[in-house]
């Protein structure tokens, strides 16, 4: 198994079995002194958690189980001990599960500790003798320190009433907990605990979100929020019972925050950048654990991803779906949410594909990116990103398929559009010379 910057995850049983969660507890527990272990919803959960556990414990660390809480929870809560293990396949269906590796103060694990970790998943350390092993204690207070962390970060202007969507996953106690205590009338939906998912699939889309949007309207409440498996995601619902989209929402934190030094994904509309004028905005490769490394190096002050992981460094440099409602509701006891969301600016987006043989994509991507250097400014952390006159093209190779995806956004749709064929002419050139 592949140990990532997400973690590891796949089917289980099949892929993430108890003897994996128990060797991944084994080596997790040789190499850190305290451990913190907690858990999603999932039906695999406490037996995966159990054995990770047992091996942290057969690993020579002291360890404390902390049950089933949010991922940001278990990040946060990380910061009392060495590490944290998060057995959660986060929005993924409910066959899958998956382990994350947490480090002090709360920061995912970095590639030469995760391979630190996969070393000895390959040669498991011996077991401690029975004079040094130590017994389970309970961590009880990780739900409240967070809640009291984000409460003070995050006030309402005003008591307004929220529906929120908990998938049956992780966030189903603490998010409304907190939504309460921030001032809000909570009305919750898929709300307990159930690793079947049998609420909606636990990845929050305008598809899956449709019970959401109608509780919404049908409560008269002022906001909508969504989290996915494990609540390190938040989505938004106007009061209208419209999702917000993820750019958009990612603008109005960013801007509710007002954010100077903001992280985003390369793929980031624009609209994000004119939301915060002269604001230093740093775009990095698609993905949460880039943009928290990204955050950590540079001192940034807020992060996310238009997939609704959103940072706040403040407090956690784990994406944090309970802080992220927080804000939610903030900002729907400041305005109405459809209207905050009208006035931001808008710019079309047009995306195409083409088809490259496997084995020429280096040297394609080569040429591609030498001729985009001479149309402006570029970022080459995936693919070639270029600023021109009033909007930006992308050119990446898919990381799935032997493709080349072309995203050009620009101030209007003709420049958007014409933008796309130069990228697609300069592409199709350098996959056919
Ligand atoms: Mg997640």
């Amino acid at each position: 198994m592949k140990f990532g910057s997400s973690g590891i995850r796949g089917l289980a049983p099949g892929e993430i079995t108890p003897d994996l969660a128990l060797r991944f507890g084994m080596a997790v527990g040789a190499l850190h002194k305290s451990v913190v272990v907690g858990r999603d919803t999932r039906t695999s959960s406490p037996t995966l958690a159990n054995a990770v556990v047992s091996g942290a414990l057969s690993g020579g660390a002291r360890v404390a189980d902390a049950g089933m809480l949010p991922t940001p929870t278990l990040a946060h809560a990380t910061r009392r001990y060495d590490a944290g293990v998060m057995v959660t396949a986060s929005h993924n269906p409910p066959e899958y599960n998956g382990l994350k590796l947490w480090i002090a103060p709360g920061r995912a694990a970095n590639a030469a500790e995760r391979t630190a970790v996969e070393a000895l998943l390959k040669t498991p350390p011996s077991g401690m003798p029975w004079n040094v092993l130590h017994g389970v204690e309970r961590e009880t207070r990780a739900e409240r320190e967070h809640a009291d962390a984000i409460l003070g970060q995050v006030k309402l202007e005003r008591r307004v009433r929220v529906v929120v969507d908990c998938a049956n996953g992780a966030g189903c106690d603490a998010s409304p907990r907190l939504l309460r205590r921030l001032g809000c009338d909570v009305v919750t939906l898929h709300a307990q605990p159930d690793g079947t998912f049998p609420g909606r699939p636990p990845e929050p889309t305008a598809e899956t979100l449709t019970d959401l949007c109608k509780a919404v309207k049908a409560t008269g409440a002022h906001a909508g929020i969504a989290h996915d498996g494990d609540a390190d995601r938040a989505v938004a619902v106007t009061e209208k019972g419209v999702v917000v989209s993820g750019d958009a929402l990612l603008a109005l934190l960013a801007a509710r925050l007002k954010a100077r030094k903001p992280v985003v994904p390369l793929d980031t509309s624009m609209a994000v950048d004119d939301a915060l004028k002269g604001a230093r905005v740093t775009r990095t490769r698609v993905g949460d654990a880039f943009i928290s490394e990204e955050l950590a190096r540079s001192g940034g002050d807020f992060g996310g991803e238009p997939s609704g992981a959103f940072i706040f460094p403040k407090i956690s440099l784990c994406p944090d779906g309970l802080h992220a409602a927080a804000y939610i509701a903030a900002m729907a006891s400041d305005a109405k949410l459809s209207e905050l969301v009208a006035r931001l600016p808008r710019y079309p987006l047009v995306r195409a594909s083409l088809p490259v043989a496997a084995g020429r994509v280096g040297n394609a991507m080569a040429a591609i990116a030498k001729e985009l250097r001479s149309w402006g400014p570029v970022e080459e952390l995936d693919g070639v990103r270029v600023s021109v006159k009033d909007g930006w093209v992308l050119v990446r190779p898919s990381g799935t398929e032997p493709k080349f995806r072309v995203t050009s956004e620009a101030r209007d749709e003709k420049t958007a559009q014409a933008n796309l064929e130069l990228a697609l002419d300069v592409v199709k050139k350098a996959v056919n010379g």
